[in-house]
């Protein structure tokens, strides 16, 4: 189970959403800002959803010993307690100052946030669902925590971070006895700020995994063999590669699980989502002499659905004889059967003998990079500029498309939004040709990029 946390500043009805969650009236809630004053912890649920809830005293933009400097330290202490934050602004007052000093020690703190605009029933809401794309905390859900509505999209928001904290539970647990569990006491509780690159290794049975981790961690910890499913219990590792502390998880480690050879298949997959919602780069290992097979592709796919960097391997180098003819071939099937994760490098290695490990280090390190990157507003501004005389949108039923703006919303995953007139009309191939030229034009292989297209009203 995770534990969310509702801040933002006084009034904007955090604890009616409190309440909501929780069922109960066991916050008090009065039309007078700040009448909060203390955490109040709850059991909340959604549908079948069930998590801890804190409800926290607004944050105000005041340092001082007063009652707002308390209130501020209160919510700073339920968002280290929190794995997820729940940024509340109100949709009919607008952006107000205070809330963009909220969503700056938020993104100091590099929590995981969710920004909802409450209130946000009836049109006035719009422009402030617009606005609120400025703070850089990705797109606003629609809330109205007095009538109850946006619970089902914080639901859908909630499920896979509730499920990466499940498999974050599992793969802290003592009894993993392969862990080398060198986690910090002190380690923040937050995925996203954890210190070690997360790196999930997947790929069908027998790729090679276990033996590419026990090459990197440098000594037989996991088991390997020549049978598919031999490899015990190992959810994760931790390990320094090269002076990066990495935790890489391995996916294998459930398959003894599985009785029959049918069930290996699906058992893989499922445990390669797990890794994939958990990773930040997401290592595809292949086995040279049966490359891209269904399970891979299928797992790449959901790594760059997942929004996860992901490099590709080619595994057992060592066996190919003739490596020229066989990288061309490769390439060239890359394309063909992996046309989503165009730019992402690809890599030969021999998790055997070792070659190739120097290779693979600095591409996860490079798409780890490009993952987090941000791009300035000036500079996005100027090439969207570029973008558009060289290859003006198409005019269709005669409609002039304008894009007038574009800003870079998150990172991790990169996701921009352009704002334009007639959205739904914007052509997949134009939105294509925007995504390729972001790639390009800012030299970002090896990661989603996710381009929203807005309606400037
Ligand atoms: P996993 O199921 O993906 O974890 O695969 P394993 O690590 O258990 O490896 C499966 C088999 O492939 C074992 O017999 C390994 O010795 C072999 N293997 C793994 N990597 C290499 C490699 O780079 N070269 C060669 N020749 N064999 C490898």
């Amino acid at each position: 189970s995770f534990t969310l946390a509702i801040v933002g500043r006084p009034n904007v009805g955090k604890s009616t959403l409190f309440n909501r969650l929780v069922g109960k009236k066991l916050a008090l809630v009065d039309d007078q800002p700040g009448v909060t004053r203390d955490l109040r912890e709850g059991q909340g649920r959604i549908a079948d959803l069930r998590f801890t809830v804190i409800d926290s005293a607004g944050l105000e933009d005041a340092t001082d010993d007063s009652l707002q400097g308390r209130m501020r330290r209160l919510t700073e202490r339920a968002v280290e307690m929190a794995d997820v934050c729940l940024f509340m602004i109100d949709a009919r007052a607008g952006l107000l100052p205070a809330d963009e000093v909220f969503a700056d020690i938020l993104r100091k703190k590099n929590a995981n946030v969710i920004l909802a605009a409450n209130k946000a029933e009836g049109k006035a809401a719009d422009s402030t669902i617009l606005e609120a794309f400025a703070l850089g905390l990705g797109e606003p859900i629609r809330l109205s925590a007095e009538h109850g509505e946006g619970l089902g999209e914080l639901m859908d928001r909630l499920r896979p971070l509730s499920e990466a904290f499940a498999a974050r539970e599992e793969a802290n647990a003592p009894e993993t006895d392969v862990d080398v569990g060198d986690d910090d006491e002190d380690a923040p509780r937050i995925p996203t700020k954890a210190k070690p690159l997360q790196i999930a290794v997947v790929g069908r049975p027998n790729a090679g995994k276990s033996t590419l981790i026990n090459k990197i961690i440098g000594e037989e910890r996991l088991l390997t063999g020549p049978e598919a499913g031999i490899t015990r219990d190992a959810i994760s590792v931790s390990q320094e590669w090269d002076g990066v502390p990495m935790r890489i998880f391995d996916t294998a480690g459930m398959r003894k699980k599985a009785k029959v050879q049918e069930k290996l298949e699906k058992l893989s997959v499922s445990d390669g989502l797990r890794a994939v919602k958990f990773a930040e780069v997401v290592v595809v290992l292949l086995d040279v002499e049966i490359p891209f097979e269904q399970q891979d592709l299928r797992i790449a796919d959901l790594a760059e659905r997942e929004g996860r960097a992901v490099v590709v391997a080619v595994n057992k180098w060592d066996v190919e004889t003739e490596k020229q003819s066989k990288l061309k071939d490769l390439r060239q099937s890359f394309e063909r059967l992996l046309p989503q994760l165009k730019g992402a490098p690809l890599v030969t290695v021999s998790a055997k003998t070792g070659k190739g490990l120097d290779r693979l280090h600095q591409a996860i390190m490079r798409a780890h990079d490009v993952w987090n990157r941000r791009v300035s507003t000036a500079h996005l501004n100027r090439w969207l500029t570029g973008m558009l005389e060289q290859h003006p949108p198409p005019a269709p039923g005669g409609r002039r498309i304008k894009m007038r703006y574009a800003t870079q919303v998150k990172t991790r995953p990169p996701a921009f939004v352009v704002m334009t007139s007639f959205p739904d009309m914007v052509p997949e191939s134009y939105k294509r040709y925007l995504v390729n030229g972001l790639r390009e034009d800012f030299d970002m292989p090896g990661t989603p990029i996710r381009l929203y297209l807005r309606d400037q009203g």
